[in-house]
C-alpha cells in the first residue's frame, strides 16, 4: 500500500541551502518535508570555507565546528611576488563540510519538519495546485517544492530532462597535518596553478586541505587527480592524499533557472556560486532563505523570488562576467586583482567581528 503525506512544502536536500529553506519556512509557521537521500554525517567536496557573508545569514550556533579562522592569506599569481593579507580579525572562518552540514542538520531538525531520509525520486507530478514526489510506496505532496539538491539537481533533470547552466569544476583531497614537516604553511591561494583558477591550502587543525579549481569546464583537464597530487607536492612536499574528491560548481547565476510554477531551486540547485572563486555557500543560504520567504509571501512565487534575489542575482552574474575578463589576463592584472582581494578581505574581516558581536 502506497503511503501519502501531505505538507505546505516540501524541501529536497539537506546542505546548507535546504537547512536555510526549512528553518525560514517553519519559522513562518508553513508545515515542512524535509527530504534527503543521504544519512547524516555524510561528506560532500567543499572546503568548507565561510565569507563574512555566509556567517552573517547563518541563524544558529556553528562555532563548535569553526576549526581555523584565517587571519593570514597568501595570495601567489605563478612567479609574481606573493601578496600577504593580514587582518587583526579573521577574514573567513575554516569548517569541515561533514561536520557543518551534520551541525546544519541538526539545526533544521529542531524545527517542526517533517524528516525523510530516501532512496533517489521515482517520479515528480506537477499539478496546477501541487507538486508530489513519488518513492516507492510513498507519495509527498506539497503546494510547493524547494529544489536545494545540489549541482546535480535530479529535480531539475527530471522537470526538464536534462542538467541545465554553467559549471565550474573543482577537486580536493585531505592531508595529514602530521605528514607536513613545516609549521609556516598557513592559508593559501595560487592563481595560475590551474588555468581560470587557482590552487589552495587550508589548513583544519589535524589536516590540511588542498584544492583545485577553475570556474570554467572547459578547463576540467587540468583540474583532475594528477595535477592536484603536482600541487600539493609542490605545496607540502611528499605527502598522502586522502578523500581525493572532484565536484561540479554551479555558477549560472541566471533568473531562467530559478524555477517556474510551484517549483524553486535553490543554492547549487539553481547555480548560484560566485564564479571567480567558486564561493556557494553564501548563495546558498541567501537563496534558500530568499525562496522560503517568498513561498510564505504566496502569490506567483517564482516572481517574488526573482524580484527578492534580484541584487544577488545581478553581483552573482557580474561575477562570472568578471571571471572571464579577469582570468585570462591575470599576467598584467594580478597586482590590481590582489589590491582588491586585499580590499575586499579587510571589508570580509570588519564584518566578521559586526558578526561575532550580534
Ligand atoms: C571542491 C569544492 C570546494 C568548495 N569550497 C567552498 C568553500 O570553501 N566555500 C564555499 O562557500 N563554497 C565552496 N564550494 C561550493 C559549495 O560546496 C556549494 O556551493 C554548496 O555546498 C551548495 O550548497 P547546497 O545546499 O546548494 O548544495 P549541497 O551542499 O550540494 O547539498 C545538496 C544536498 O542535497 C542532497 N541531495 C542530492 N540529491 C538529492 C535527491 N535526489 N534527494 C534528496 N536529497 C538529495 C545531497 O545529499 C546534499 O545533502 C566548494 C565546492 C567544491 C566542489
Amino acid at each position: 500500500m502506497t503511503k501519502s503525506v501531505k505538507v505546505d512544502v516540501i524541501v529536497v536536500g539537506g546542505g546548507p541551502a535546504g537547512v536555510a529553506s526549512v528553518r525560514t519556512l517553519t519559522a513562518g509557521g508553513a508545515r515542512v518535508a524535509l527530504i534527503e537521500k543521504t544519512r547524516f554525517p555524510r561528506s560532500k567536496p567543499c572546503a568548507g570555507g565561510l565569507s563574512a557573508g555566509a556567517v552573517r545569514l547563518l541563524d544558529y550556533d556553528f562555532t563548535t565546528v569553526v576549526r581555523e579562522k584565517v587571519n593570514e592569506l597568501r595570495l601567489s599569481y605563478k612567479d609574481k611576488k606573493p601578496v600577504i593579507i593580514k587582518a587583526e580579525e579573521p577574514i573567513a572562518l575554516m569548517t569541515k563540510r561533514a561536520e557543518f552540514d551534520s551541525l546544519g542538520i541538526e539545526a533544521a531538525l529542531s524545527t517542526e519538519c517533517q524528516y525523510f531520509v530516501l532512496p533517489e525520486i521515482s517520479g515528480i507530478e506537477l499539478r496546477r495546485d501541487a507538486v508530489e514526489l513519488i518513492y516507492p510506496g510513498l507519495r509527498i505532496k506539497g503546494n510547493y517544492l524547494v529544489a536545494a539538491d545540489g549541482a546535480g539537481s535530479t529535480i531539475r533533470r527530471l522537470i526538464s530532462g536534462r542538467p541545465k547552466g554553467a559549471f565550474g569544476v573543482a577537486i580536493e583531497a585531505d592531508v595529514d597535518a602530521n605528514e607536513v614537516n613545516t609549521q609556516e604553511i598557513r592559508t593559501k591561494v595560487d592563481f595560475g596553478f590551474s588555468p581560470g583558477g587557482y590552487g589552495w591550502v587550508f589548513p583544519k587543525g589535524d589536516h590540511y586541505n588542498v584544492g583545485l579549481y577553475s570556474w570554467n569546464s572547459r578547463h576540467s583537464r587540468f583540474v583532475n587527480r594528477p595535477a592536484l597530487k603536482q600541487y600539493a607536492q609542490i605545496s607540502l612536499g611528499e605527502v598522502n592524499l586522502s578523500d581525493i574528491r572532484g565536484f561540479p560548481i554551479a555558477i549560472s547565476c541566471s533568473k531562467k533557472s530559478m524555477g517556474s510554477g510551484r517549483v524553486l531551486f535553490v543554492g547549487d540547485a539553481g547555480g548560484f556560486t560566485y564564479a571567480s572563486s567558486g564561493e556557494g555557500i553564501y548563495g546558498a543560504i541567501l537563496t534558500g532563505q530568499l525562496a522560503a520567504k517568498s513561498v510564505l509571501i504566496g502569490g506567483d512565487v517564482v516572481n517574488n523570488y526573482r524580484a527578492t534575489s534580484s541584487r544577488y542575482l545581478r553581483r552573482c552574474g557580474l561575477n562570472r562576467a568578471f571571471s572571464r575578463l579577469i582570468y585570462p589576463t591575470l599576467g598584467v592584472s594580478y597586482p590590481l586583482f590582489a589590491a582588491r582581494l586585499n580590499s575586499q578581505a579587510m571589508r570580509a574581516s570588519m564584518s566578521l567581528v559586526d558578526s561575532e558581536k550580534r
